[in-house]
């Protein structure tokens, strides 16, 4: 991130619809054989007519599903190429990884990271409270949340990592390391069907809390993060 030209087009790229179904990254120029490991990223793609809380809070013409697209695309190639310089701002690309980022409806995102072989399946979603029109999530409550399923020690393992680099970095003072069932209620779909080695459920923030949308939306020093934890769990097999 070091040519502020690059940040500025890259965000107004972001926060366009992707053309396909899911879209894939491989690993960058000077490391092309990439590192072995293939990671899906499941953007958050919910029926905008489901829902309620959809909306993102300060701006109303955004959803979760454009959060969810932007930090993923950030996470997997958002940041400078081959920047040896600073290797603790490398994206997955950089890493070595080969990332295919879904963003249809979440049953097709996993089957598709179950064909595409993912060693490591992350949905990457942002979370709210509330009922429509009254969506509102106070900062104290406000904040990310790393998820794992019961009984699954690598799926612990890089929902610590998450909460280890993501939390403190967030505008919210809740962030949270936490048993899907416990956070959630309930098993989620995307956590059983999935094949891969390692799954884990980002709640990047909660987008029913302003400072939190402006953290999602505007800000792009962090995402770089979800690479860092994501390589220091597989071992950082690039080094
Ligand atoms: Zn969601």
């Amino acid at each position: 991130m070091r040519n502020p030209l690059i940040v500025t087009l890259t965000l107004s790229v972001l926060f366009s619809a992707p053309a396909a179904a899911q879209v894939t990254y491989y690993p960058d120029g000077n490391y092309p054989y990439g590192n072995g490991y293939r990671i899906f990223l499941s953007a958050a793609s919910h029926n905008p007519d489901r829902g309620s809380c959809l909306t993102v809070q300060g701006y109303p013409s955004a959803t979760e599903n454009d959060l969810g697209w932007a930090t993923s695309v950030s996470a997997a190639d958002g940041f400078s190429d081959n920047d040896d310089v600073y290797p603790n701002t490398y994206d997955l690309t950089e890493r070595g990884y080969t990332v295919q980022i879904g963003y249809t409806s979440y049953q097709e995102n996993v089957n598709q990271s179950n064909a595409f072989g993912a060693h490591a399946h992350l949905p990457v979603h942002s979370n709210a409270e509330g009922t429509t029109p009254n969506c509102s999530t106070p900062t104290s409550r406000a904040g990310m949340w790393g998820m794992y399923r019961t009984s699954d020690n690598n799926s612990y393992r890089l929902a610590y990592y998450l909460h280890a680099y993501l939390a403190g970095l967030t505008p919210g003072t809740n962030d949270k390391l936490c048993l899907i069932t416990t956070c959630v209620g309930s098993n989620l779909h995307e956590m059983e069907v999935s094949n891969a080695h390692t799954r884990a459920y980002l709640e990047q923030e909660f987008h029913t809390n302003e400072a939190g949308t402006k953290w999602m939306y505007h800000d792009l020093s962090w995402q770089h993060k979800i690479a860092s934890a994501i390589d220091y769990h597989f071992g950082s097999p690039r080094w």
